[in-house]
């Protein structure tokens, strides 16, 4: 794996593809800048080397084809200059002559921010002409965007072509990368994988994938009332995507085939209504009453859960358990996040990814006691699944 580690680009323009796709609350700041926090590594080396850096990032999903003020990276740009104590250039276009010299006259150390790339459609295309015109504006190209690595774009994928030899992971991407190989590939026995999440749908690759590596497969979330059904329970009104049952039977075959241990809870906290406000009840059953749905893992759940991830070295976690945005029904995701760091502290090895689980940690307090935190969802699971990520492929 080439990276900027072992190379100083000292003098060069450096094109850097970064992911500060970041939330932004009522007032218009930034709710949760983990993602530009995760760049600034890649970000002060090549600053250190004395390179001129010239970041190019996605916000949202502009769909018009043009400039769209509520994506306009500008603000990102204000906050990185805070971050970095000096100011980022930032330009409102990507092309063009005034662009082009903004980049020729970028000092050894300066930093700049172009424009949402996603403004122009060409991007999203991987168009390669656009890639190409983007590619003239630096001398060597960067890819720090774990995020954005499963999206064939043309900053993310197409524009490596234009730098044959010039070519690097950044530092968020290499470990992304490591980290993830060692999940798959290296990973200490038993390997617990505990999925949760809305819907099964989502999640079928990662779960046929796993089943081929894990131990034991620990499901929760509104997906788990597919697999119910599939059993033959009755789930009264509890999330359930009824043209996936096959999918549920299939994965519980597979799962007794290959020897994982798939474990459903037996228990869950039910509400008459999808709301903080609703009724709720306690059943020890996996049949749902008429009326009632299914919002959290009970407590006896709960226990067989953290005992399973407590006795395992190498953990793997993805998805809520149940709906966690309500306090009533956050208690599952939270023992699971302290039962994570709790193995961890005992030397296990834990990867946590996709934004609810990562949001359950962070809000648990129990985000610096695990081993790594992906800033990827859709790319995590792409890995995951086997695939090759065109954003890393483009490198290597
Ligand atoms: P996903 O994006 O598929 O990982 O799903 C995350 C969402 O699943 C969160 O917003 C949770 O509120 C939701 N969720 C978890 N458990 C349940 C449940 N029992 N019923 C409905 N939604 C759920």
């Amino acid at each position: 794996m080439k990276t900027i580690q072992d190379v100083n680009l000292q003098g060069k323009k450096v094109l850097v593809r970064v992911d500060f796709n970041v939330p932004f609350d009522k007032q218009g700041n930034i709710s949760d800048d983990t993602r530009i926090q995760e760049a600034l590594p890649t970000i002060n080396k090549l600053i250190k080397d004395g390179a001129s850096v010239i970041l190019m990032a996605h916000l949202g999903r502009p769909k018009k084809g043009g400039f769209e003020p509520e994506f306009t990276l500008k603000p990102v740009a204000e906050y990185l200059s805070k971050l970095i104590n000096q100011e980022v250039v930032f330009t409102q276009s990507l092309l063009g002559e005034e662009v082009s010299n903004l980049c020729k006259n970028l000092k050894a150390g300066q930093v700049m921010l172009l424009e949402n790339i996603r403004f122009y459609k060409e991007e999203t295309k991987g168009d390669v002409e656009f890639a190409k015109q983007l590619a003239a504006l630096g001398d060597a190209y960067v890819n720090d965007a774990f995020g954005a690595a499963h999206r064939e774009h043309a900053s993310t994928a197409t524009i490596a072509q234009f730098f044959p030899q010039d070519k690097y992971f950044g530092l968020l991407m290499a470990r992304e990368v490591e980290n993830l190989n060692k999940l798959m590939n290296n990973h200490e026995k038993p390997f617990t994988a505990v999925i949760g999440g809305s819907k099964i749908s989502s999640k079928i690759g990662i779960l046929e994938s796993l089943l081929n590596i894990v131990d034991n497969l620990v499901i929760g979330g509104g997906m788990r009332y597919t697999f119910y059904k599939a059993l033959g329970h009755s789930i009264g009104d509890s999330l359930c995507e009824d043209d996936k049952i096959d999918v549920a039977k299939s994965l519980m075959q597979k799962a007794k085939e290959q020897g994982v241990k798939l474990y459903l809870p037996e228990d869950s906290i039910i509400a008459d209504d999808f709301s903080e406000n609703a009724n709720i009840k306690y059943v020890d059953t996996m049949d749902i009453p008429e009326k009632w749905q299914g919002m959290d893992i009970g407590e006896k759940s709960v226990k067989t859960y953290c005992d399973v991830v407590l006795s395992s070295k190498t953990i793997l976690w993805n998805g809520p358990m149940g709906v966690f945005e309500m306090k009533k029904f956050a208690a599952g995701t939270n023992a699971i996040a302290k039962a994570v760091a709790e193995a961890t502290d005992k030397g296990a090895f834990s990867a946590i990814g996709g934004g609810d689980s990562v949001d359950a940690i962070k809000g648990s307090g129990y985000s610096d006691r695990v081993s790594y935190i992906s800033t990827g969802g859709g790319a995590m699971l792409e890995f995951l699944e086997g695939k090759v990520l065109p954003g890393i492929k483009a490198i290597e």
